[in-house]
């Protein structure tokens, strides 16, 4: 029986009157509620466009298809993330140039990645692993200087802020995921943001078919029934009932990041004992952090999971590094090719941390882990 999920939606009765609304309106799909929600989204992170789309991975293959990134190509990414980041550059045909990473936040070392930059580097991917920026200032200052875009993925990112600038909005795109477990959800979905004008309009049409308009232009108020297909497009836009969802999720931001915050510091204050016996190690501290994980570094971890679950708490584990899968052997990386990121990950263990969750489970869930980690160390002794 698991007490503390590792994660849950949190999701309340105007959510549920949001999508009922849209159900009663006659209009479903891609419409006036996702415009709204592109427009308030782009405000809130502070950008100029907002695409609305149905993930993440979406948002990321298209700003790579729309920036024309395609075979003969190199993206400089990390191998410490989820796997479509680099499944996104794969399928545009492109190679990923996975480069290792800052052991202490799991972000892209910025040195390894001018390292890595050759005349076919077409875009730098970074993540912001956990919420916890990534270099940007040096990562964009790299970018400029060898002419290359920065793609931020997002997905752990909103609402995380460094330079006064928030994450999204430094680079030349910026995916974010409202995937289940992510700090805003629409059950699945995804924006792709940006300040360019032009790369706004190629995603928005690539999302919807390649189609001159969409179906609101041409059912809506004053359509017509013709359009035109400009080029071969896809099917990743999102649809009013989710965007419905995800401007009441949007206006809770302010108060989700409060709680995730507040749900960190309890996880730092009840586990400082242990950093300081060096039993364990606490994730890094920056003032704009959007706390989406929790990840503390400690030995045994495979075995914590265990444990902790038999006494009714969920973790989990972030990340894998990509080049350790079955589907990335081909690229060429073997175990042992990025020691930081393998080095992490043996030790990586995400805590529940949730919208939901409050200060005083997160002192429940640090006195579990403690008393295991006890145990563990008058058994040595
Ligand atoms: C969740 C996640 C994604 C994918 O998001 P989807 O919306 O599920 O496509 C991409 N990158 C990272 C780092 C993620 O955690």
């Amino acid at each position: 029986m698991i007490d503390v999920p590792f994660s849950e939606p949190s999701l309340g009765e105007e959510e549920e009157a949001a999508v009922v609304e849209v159900m009663r309106s006659g209009w479903i799909s891609l419409g006036p509620r996702t415009r709204r929600f592109e427009e308030e989204f782009a405000a809130f992170v502070g950008t100029e466009h907002a695409v609305a789309l149905n993930s993440c991975t979406a948002a990321l293959h298209l700003s790579l298809v729309a920036m024309g990134i395609g075979p003969g190509d190199e993206v400089v990414t990390t191998p410490y993330t989820f796997c479509s980041t680099v499944s996104s550059v794969l399928h545009v045909g492109a190679r990923p140039v996975l480069v290792d990473v800052d052991p202490a936040t799991m972000n892209l070392d910025p040195a390894a990645v001018e390292a890595a930059i050759t005349p076919r580097t077409a875009a730098v991917l970074a993540v912001h692993v956990a919420g916890h920026p990534a270099d940007v200032v040096r990562l964009q200052e790299i970018c400029d200087r060898h002419g290359v875009p920065l793609i931020e993925d997002c997905a752990h990112a909103l609402p995380a802020s460094e330079a006064g600038r928030t994450a999204g909005t430094w680079g030349e795109a910026g995916a974010f995921s409202f995937y289940a477990t992510k700090n805003l959800t629409t059950g699945d979905g995804g924006m792709f943001v940006t300040s360019s004008p032009e790369l706004a309009e190629r995603v928005r049409r690539l999302a919807a078919h390649g189609l001159d308009r969409d179906a609101w232009r041409r059912y809506g108020p004053g359509g017509h029934w013709r359009y035109d297909v400009m080029e071969a497009g896809f099917k990743y836009h999102m649809t009013d009932l989710a965007a419905a969802i995800g401007l009441v999720q949007l206006r809770k931001q302010g108060t989700f990041l409060a709680r995730r915050t507040a749900v960190a510091s309890a996880y730092r204050e009840a586990l400082a004992g242990l950093a300081g016996d060096g039993i364990l190690e606490l994730p890094p501290e920056h003032p704009g952090h959007a706390w989406h994980l929790f990840i503390v570094k400690v030995d045994g971890r495979d075995d914590l999971v265990e444990r902790l679950a038999a006494q009714g708490i969920g973790s989990s584990v972030h990340f894998i590094p990509v080049h350790l899968h079955r589907a990335y052997a081909d690229l060429g990386y073997r175990p042992g090719a990025f020691p930081a990121a393998e080095g992490a990950f043996r030790r990586a263990l995400s805590l529940p941390l949730h919208n939901g969750m409050s200060p005083s489970t997160a002192a429940h869930v640090a006195s579990v882990l403690s008393g295991i980690l006890a145990g563990r160390s008058t058994r040595a002794a």
